[in-house]
């Protein structure tokens, strides 16, 4: 039997950023899951750097399945040219349907939406609701505060030390490739 399809869920920013190796580094992202034969699962939007990762993976021959719910899909720019669009009444909804439709996931700067659905699929991890690989992309530094935060809520006996061994935290986009590659093959 062939292999199943692997598929990395993406979360991130809506929104450009100041800084542009935020794109950069997102539109290389999309480049690497083409050249892995990986799909791209993402919220269907095209814009800020979820819209260059997509269009960058659209471009290098990647499959893609967005997942908007209604209401955004004039605000967030939906793109009706994915390989699979799923459209979703509720936010929740969207949320269910990229996280069952893929293998791991993987965060790029964003903002509270990110992080939204960052946490998300972190406490389901710590619950052992699921095993999936939750990798963040250290770009630029920019989720360096979000570790001291999590270091900070393990030394305030808030979470057990083990919440650190539920996602990783990778500088680069070279080392994220690897990481993909040993727990997706
Ligand atoms: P942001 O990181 O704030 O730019 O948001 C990134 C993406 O997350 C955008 O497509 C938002 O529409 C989406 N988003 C924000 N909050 C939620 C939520 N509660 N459930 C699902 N998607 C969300």
């Amino acid at each position: 039997m062939p292999q199943a399809f692997r598929s990395i869920c993406v979360f991130c920013g809506a929104r450009a950023g100041v800084n542009p190796a935020y794109a950069s580094e997102a539109r290389d992202v999309g480049v690497m899951l083409a050249r892995n034969g990986w799909r791209l699962v993402y919220g269907a939007g095209d814009i800020g750097i979820m819209g260059e990762v997509a269009r960058a993976a659209l471009e290098a021959g990647a499959a893609t399945m967005g997942v908007i719910p209604t209401h955004l899909m004039s605000r967030e720019q939906g793109r009706t040219d994915l390989a699979t669009l799923v459209i979703t009444e509720t936010m929740h909804e969207r949320k269910k349907v990229m996280f069952a439709n893929s293998d791991a996931i993987l965060v790029l700067p964003g903002g509270a939406g990110s992080l939204d659905e960052f946490f998300e699929v972190l406490t389901w991890r710590q619950l052992g609701l699921h095993g999936k690989p939750i990798l963040l992309l250290n770009s630029s530094g920019y989720w360096t505060p979000l570790a001291d935060l999590i270091e900070h809520i393990i030394a305030q006996g808030f979470a057990e030390p083990n919440l650190r061994e539920f996602f990783e935290m990778v500088p680069d986009l070279e080392m994220l490739e690897t990481r993909l590659i040993a727990a997706l093959g």
